[in-house]
């Protein structure tokens, strides 16, 4: 079993180009001004080898997978 893990962004580094909207559009839209809005939660198993790619070519950096501990945690509703 794998580590659930979530995109995050450094919207300081981001350049707003939406490349990762392009690779990625399942979890990542735009906003008016071309800056990504990551979709909460966990990334599937199923895009994670997009997930990665998509970090992989952002051109600054700026879009990551980080850990995500309680993406896995029961839900309390
Ligand atoms: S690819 Fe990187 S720099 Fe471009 S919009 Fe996405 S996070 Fe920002």
């Amino acid at each position: 079993m794998t580590t659930p893990v979530r995109l995050g962004v450094d919207r300081i580094a981001c350049d707003g180009r939406g490349l990762c909207a392009e690779m990625l559009p399942e979890l990542v839209v735009l906003d008016d001004w071309g800056y990504p809005i990551l979709r909460q939660g966990p990334v599937p198993d199923a895009l994670r080898d997009l997930a990665e790619d998509a970090v992989g070519i952002c051109p600054k950096l700026a879009l990551r997978l980080e850990p995500c501990p309680v993406c896995d945690a029961p839900s309390s509703g």
